[in-house]
């Protein structure tokens, strides 16, 4: 089977079942099938997983460690491949989709090095006899659930920590965008992974497929990223086997633009941070608040930036803003500047949709609590400006939603950087920085936006149990 981005074949690797199709949302053409895998081989998935595990835990922490970076350099040979299959399951733009296999490399390359630092504790006991220590050890198979968005990165982000503390991994990837992870498990299997350690289930039945690793108390951890709705109802199923859960949800970051800020540098990074992969991502700002007194400036600042942007074919190299995913993506979006608009705000830049799946790159201003953008994630290329005057006001409406993901703050003011780090309830803080994340740092949302964090040390304790031992030696 040959794909239209010409550089795959043979992608559907279990023959006789059945299969469904993943589109390119560019050209809304078939890209290639793939298996639609059912309760009955979940079963098999986790046999297998549950099988691989009993071995791969025993494995050395310096075998993992050579084999995660060996998956790293598979990944840097294979940035063309990646990055295309990227950009034609999802629509991002090329560039961006190679800046995507980069962060998602990253975390092979970080927990390649953290896999040999698993230490344990040695502690004082009030016994003259008694030995006390701890030991690290996985948490057992895992099941990883991911959402469409950053079809590499979110695979690597959950696979590489779980790999490195001895757990084996099933990925259920979204049915939009399997084909990365397809091709991420097969790198795996190249550079020498075991068989059964990290398997990717494609399916377009996810709620079957999952339904069989809720139930199968082998299964000791659920890892999930996606919607905050999805993620509750993961949460409640995997209760019944009382697995480690982890959750990275949505988000409805606020970027707060003080009158004392650098205005082209801020308007630079709301650009990058609101517009890349099309506002598709769950660390996009959608409240840009600005304080009124340079409200005029960053408009026309953000305007010339905003209307240079190049919308068009993700798989050209001057793409700057692809296609929105599928009809629901651009609908919601389309929703949500309708009804701001309907309620008071205006369209400084943009505001339409194009033809297919694509909408202009949009500004709007007088932006107010009410309006559904106020409240939900657009998940598209709209930026909302609203006006503040102080501080104390602007940390209030900043923290008034149930996400609590990611935060920006733009000002040269060092009292009221620390100020608004510690009042301000999120996971993740830009201060004048508008794309923070970055492997070795902590991931990760507050409230409704998750439980857990994934990269750096800590992400790799979601994966590991702490077991005390406490030796007993003969009094003497
Ligand atoms: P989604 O919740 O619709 O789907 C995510 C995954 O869940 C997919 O694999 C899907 O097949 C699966 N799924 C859906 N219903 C299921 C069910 N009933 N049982 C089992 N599995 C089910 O999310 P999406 O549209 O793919 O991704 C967008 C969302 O992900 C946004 O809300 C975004 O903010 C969030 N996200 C969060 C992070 C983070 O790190 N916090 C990162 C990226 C995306």
């Amino acid at each position: 089977m040959t794909t239209s981005f010409g550089l795959l074949t043979d992608l559907n690797e279990h023959p006789g079942l059945p299969t469904f199709g993943v589109t390119n949302p560019a050209t809304g053409k078939e890209l290639v099938r793939l298996t639609d895998h059912d309760a009955q081989s979940a079963a098999r998935f986790a046999d297998s997983s549950f099988k691989a595990f009993q071995s791969w835990r025993h494995t050395t922490a310096f075998a993992r460690s050579q084999l995660l970076r060996r998956w790293f350099e598979r990944m840097l040979a294979g940035i063309d491949e990646l990055a295309q299959a990227i950009s034609a399951e999802m629509g991002k733009p090329i560039q961006e989709a190679r800046g995507e296999v980069m962060y998602a490399a990253g975390f092979a390359e970080w927990y390649a090095e953290e896999a040999k630092r698993l230490n344990g504790e040695t502690f004082a006991s009030q016994h003259r006899h008694k030995r006390l220590h701890t030991l690290r050890q996985p948490v057992g198979p895992v099941y990883a659930v991911t959402p469409w968005n950053f079809p590499a990165a979110m695979i690597t982000r959950k696979v590489a920590p779980a790999l490195a503390a001895g757990c084996t991994v099933i990925v259920k990837p979204a049915e939009q965008s399997p084909v990365t992870a397809v091709l991420l498990e097969r790198y795996w299997r190249e550079v020498g992974g075991p068989e059964g350690t990290f398997q990717v289930i494609t399916s377009n039945r996810p709620a079957q497929v999952s339904a069989v690793f809720f139930a199968d108390s082998r299964i000791r951890k659920l890892t999930f990223t996606g919607s905050t709705e999805v993620g509750v109802h993961l949460y409640q199923q995997s209760a019944k086997t009382l697995k480690r859960v982890s959750l990275e949800l949505g988000g409805h970051a606020p970027f707060i633009v003080f009158a004392d800020a650098d205005i082209q540098r801020a308007a630079e990074e709301i650009v990058q941070c609101k517009f890349r992969n099309a506002g598709q991502t769950c660390v996009c700002t959608n409240r840009i608040y600005v304080h009124r007194s340079i409200m005029a400036p960053l408009l026309d600042a953000l305007s010339t930036k905003v209307v240079a942007l190049k919308l068009g074919d993700p798989a050209l190299a001057d793409t700057q803003i692809g296609p929105l995913v599928d009809r629901h993506g651009l609908n919601k979006v389309v929703e949500h500047v309708e009804d701001a608009v309907s309620k008071g705000a205006s369209i400084v830049v943009g505001g339409q949709r194009q033809s297919g799946l694509y909408f202009q790159p949009t500004i709007l201003r007088d932006v107010a609590p009410g309006m559904r953008i106020m409240e939900e994630e657009t998940f598209g290329p709209v930026a909302p400006i609203i006006p503040f005057d102080d501080e104390d006001e602007v940390i209030a409406a900043a923290n008034d939603t149930p996400f609590g993901l990611a935060a920006y703050v733009w000002t040269r003011d060092l009292e009221t950087v620390h100020r608004l780090s510690e009042q301000l309830d999120y996971g993740i803080i830009g201060i004048n920085d508008g794309t923070p994340s970055t492997p070795q740092a902590p991931f990760g949302g507050m409230k409704a936006s998750g439980i857990g964090r994934e990269g750096g040390h800590w992400g790799i304790e979601e994966y590991l149990d702490t077991k005390f031992v406490s030796v007993g030696l003969a009094q003497r």
